[in-house]
This record gives structure tokens, sequence and C-alpha cells, in this order.
């Protein structure tokens, strides 16, 4: 269980993961699949055609609905789901933050309302890892709480104080649970979580005190949720510098292609994000020329792939207009064709940037292709 680094150039990195499900290449992009589906009917043997490294499923989803504890029954979600490479699983925290309904925070958790039923559940950072655990994935996130981008400082001060008493409770939970008999991935991996909004002090007190927990890798979170882009950059620029270079780099819920490029000239090299799936489903397709939306008339007769060259499962076989017509008439295979080119756009262009990385020329690609996107198609 180690991370390499391969290769820097300035602050960004190219590295390796080892896990017990696989190596992971970085700069990577994880593809969501909220309840251990990506949302668009795309399957698991379409995520390998796709080019994808670490499936993504939400702890607060699983556990509201089937249950992680059937899941565990059943062996866990890689066998549930078919999926033998990498997964990581948030730590619900997100979701109880901003999905759920009436929510009471305590020193020992957040009691919170289902979005499905109403049931009142509790979740503090052991049933967190508790329920990570019965999913048995790669990779598990500390319960944190994420605290509204804007929220004064006073509050910022005393939720980031108990996020780092969380950590410890759920590094020391995670210990208990990996050495149990019956626990299904005993090498799971803890991630921490750097929160403190938009106060880069509080931001990099906080990235410190993590960082001596000596955990497998850091993820930047609470970023993304209300903030400018610059604003979100500049946390970047002074907090990354405080977590470890040798482990991975993650930045939680971010973002779009240009998000990813910036992110990664500045040392990230994990991303999520739903922006790939959820527009697809609304027929916004990227390309290297920029975003195209597939409802425009102008598409209507245009038999060209929705990009040439792409070897995607949509561009290799359908044209603009069939997948337009397909939109057009409430099909599920329109969505699911425009979802599985906009995770290829995604995982080829992480493939690209580490390509770039190898070669000591991730500036120069960064520039043409940020240039590309923006120029547009016409
Ligand atoms: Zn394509």
């Amino acid at each position: 269980m180690k991370y390499e680094l391969l290769k820097t150039e300035g602050k960004a990195k190219r590295g390796r993961f080892h896990t017990v499900h696989g190596v992971i290449e970085t700069p990577v992009f994880m593809n969501v699949g909220t309840v251990a589906a990506i949302k668009g009917a795309v399957s698991t043997d379409d995520l390998r055609e796709i080019k994808c490294q670490v499936e993504l499923s939400n702890t607060y989803h699983l556990h509201v609905r089937t249950g992680d504890k059937l899941i565990k029954e059943l062996g866990g979600l890689h066998k549930f789901m078919n999926w033998d490479r990498p997964i990581l699983t948030d730590s619900g925290g997100f979701q109880v933050f901003s999905l759920a309904g009436i929510r009471k925070i305590k020193e020992e958790g957040v009691t919170f309302n289902s979005h499905i039923d109403g049931r009142k559940i509790f979740m503090g950072p052991e049933e967190s890892m508790q329920i990570q655990s019965n999913l048995g994935s790669t990779i598990a996130m500390a319960f944190d709480e994420c605290p509204p981008a804007l929220a004064e400082r006073k509050y910022v001060e005393d939720s980031v104080a108990r996020t780092t008493r969380w950590l410890y409770r759920c590094k020391e939970e995670m210990a208990r649970l990996n050495s149990l008999p019956d626990t299904i991935n005993k090498e799971q991996l803890l991630f921490g979580i750097n929160q403190g909004a938009i106060f880069n002090d509080i931001r990099i007190e906080h990235a410190k005190r993590i960082a001596e927990l000596d955990l497998p890798g850091y993820a930047v979170g609470g970023l993304a949720v209300g903030e400018s882009h610059e604003q979100m950059y500049d946390v970047l620029d002074n907090v990354v510098p405080y977590l470890p270079q040798n482990k991975p780099t993650y930045l939680m819920g971010v973002g779009t292609p240009a998000n990813i490029l910036e992110a990664v000239e500045r040392g990230v090299d994990f991303f999520d994000c739903v922006y790939p799936s959820r527009n697809g489903r609304h027929g916004h397709v990227y390309t290297n020329h920029g975003k195209l939306n597939l409802f425009n008339q102008k598409f209507e007769k245009d038999m060209r792939p929705i990009e040439e060259g792409c070897g995607c499962p949509t561009c290799r076989s359908y044209s603009r207009a069939y997948v337009r017509h397909l939109l057009k008439a409430k099909e599920m295979l329109g969505m699911r064709l425009c979802v599985l080119h906009n995770l290829y756009f995604y995982n080829t262009m992480m493939e690209e940037i580490r390509d770039a990385l190898d070669t000591g020329d991730f500036a120069g690609y960064k520039k043409r292709k940020l240039e590309s996107m923006e120029a547009g198609e016409d």
C-alpha cells in the first residue's frame, strides 16, 4: 500500500498509488456512482471500457437505501456491483449536511432525517467507518463537517476543531474494524479531509494537524460549495503545500475540465465530480472544442460523431443527429450515450495529463487544452 511520486513539474504531481484492488495512476478522475451505479444506465462493464480507474459510491445513499448491512451480507460492494478495481466511498458527511432534513450536530455526531422516508438516523465518526467497512471500499473518507463556504469565522473554527477530533476517532475505529475476522476489506485505507472554508490560516493550521496522523491520503474538502473559482485556487495555492507531497492529494467534488487542469498545476492528483454524468443526462457533451448542447437545432442533420477521433463507444458508432433524436424522444439510450462520452472525455483528459507530466510538458498541454476548449467549434 504505497504512493509512488513518479515525477513532478512545478507543484504538479504524477503518481502511482498501490491498493489492495490494484494500481491507480494519478492524476485520476474518479467516476461518481452515487448508489453503486453511474446515473444514466452505465454498467461496470461500461466503466471498464471508458477507462475508469476508480468508482466512487456514496455512503449516505447506500446506508439509507438497500443498506450497508445487506451489502456486507452479499459480499461487499465490489462483489455486489461486479467491480474489482478500486472504490472510494465518501463519509456521508457531505450529504448529511446538504441533503438530509432537520439535523442536530453534537460532539458524538449528527442526528438527521433520511431524505427517502424521513426516518431518524444518527451518524458519527464510528458509524461512518462502520458503514464504509460494511461496504468494503478500497478507500474510506473521514467523517467531517463541511461548513458553508461563506460561514462566519467563529463557526468555521469550532467546526474544524470538531472535525479534527472526529478524525482521531475515525482512525481508531477503522483500525479496530480492519482487525475483525469478518471484515470484508481488512486493508481499507482512511483519507483525512482538510476543512476551513475560505480562511487560509484555519485551513493551513488544520492541514498541519491532520498531516501528523500519517494517513494514506488527504483531501481538500468544502470547496466548490459557493465560493468563486479564484477563491478556490487561492485556497489550493495556500493549503496543498502543507499536505504531504508523498501521499495522494484529493480535491473533493471538483470540477470542470479547466478546474481540474488548474488544480493539477497546484499539486492535486485525485478528483471526482458529477458534472460529466449530470451534464450528459441533459444532453450537454464535452469536446476539445468546448461543450455542445445536443438539443440545439443545428445538430438535427449533423452526421458527425460528437467528437471526431473520439474512441468512446458513442462516437465509434453514432452521430450527433441520432443522439439528438434520442434525447428529444426521451429515449434512455440518448442519456446513456452522452454520459459514456463525457466520462470517456474526462478519463481521457486525465490520461493526457499523465502523459504530459511524464514527458515534462504539462504546462504546454494545459495551455493548448484550455485554448482549444475556449475557442469553440466554429
Ligand atoms: Zn466520444
